[in-house]
């Protein structure tokens, strides 16, 4: 049985007072919604300099902390960078890894993401890989095998794969309003879930695979109701407090 998880990814936004007001508005939601929401797994990631803030409010509430991105060395001279341990030690649990803006502005390769993977696990914190085609791509029928590239690309040099995540986000529908139907992201997951298999027959079943592409409160509930979508990756409706627990009771 794989625990339903959901996750904010607050990009580049926000700032202490918005943050604060945010935060007051989610807990209200979730003290007002309960089981409902306490059961599942949320998690908020916020821009870096934000991450104590947000430990600090999230004391006492069922939800977590994460990033939205590390460093793949381990601290030292690295002008800018930030490595994994740091986020442990700010109370993070989760890391978003290999998000497609990081790939696309940053041009992240597909190695980077795996030793970046490898170095979230070593600082004991959950890596939530994400992997997806573009527009041409799909167009181009080249979808299913770049996101198995992707993955055995980022998943390559992990030693264990029970401590991982992967989040399908096809680029094309990430803030754009424009989601994948339900049917067409649980054919991916589905094909998501045999590579892990190839990869780790033992292990694959149990990974939870999330979706993320303009998820709002009123898709998300159809996504969750296929076989291999056990949650998502949320960008613009996580800044609302009332869209982001209903997606969190949808799971
Ligand atoms: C994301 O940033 O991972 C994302 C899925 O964004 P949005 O929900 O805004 O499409």
């Amino acid at each position: 049985m794989r625990q339903p998880l959901v996750m904010a990814n607050w990009k580049m936004n926000g700032n202490s007072a918005a943050n604060r007001e945010l935060l007051k508005a989610l807990q209200a939601e979730f003290a007002r919604r309960g089981a409902e929401v306490s059961t599942k797994t949320s998690v908020i990631c916020p821009p870096y300099p934000y991450l104590t803030q947000v430990a600090e409010m999230l004391q006492g509430s069922s939800m977590q902390l994460g990033a939205q991105d590390c460093s793949h060395s381990a601290p030292g001279a690295y002008t800018g960078e930030v490595a994994a341990p740091m986020l442990a030690d700010l109370g993070c649990r989760w890391v978003v890894i290999g998000h497609s803006e990081r790939r696309q502005y940053h041009q992240e390769s597909d190695a980077l993401v795996a030793a970046k993977l490898v170095a979230a696990q070593r600082a004991d914190l959950m890596p939530v890989v994400c992997v997806g085609e573009t527009l041409e791509q799909r167009e181009a029928g080249e979808a299913e095998d770049v996101v198995a590239s992707q993955l055995r690309g980022a998943l390559a040099d992990l030693p264990d794969l029970r401590e991982v995540v992967v989040a399908y986000e096809p680029v094309w529908a990430i803030g754009t309003g424009q989601t994948a139907t339900p049917e067409l992201a649980q054919e991916m997951h589905s094909q998501i879930r045999d590579v892990l298999r190839e990869l780790d027959e033992n292990n694959a079943e149990g990974i939870r695979l999330l979706y993320g592409g303009s998820v709002k409160a009123d898709n998300a509930a159809s996504l969750f109701a296929m076989t291999d979508i056990d949650g998502a990756l949320v960008g613009g409706a996580s800044l609302d407090a009332e869209a982001f627990a209903t997606i969190v009771a949808a799971a």
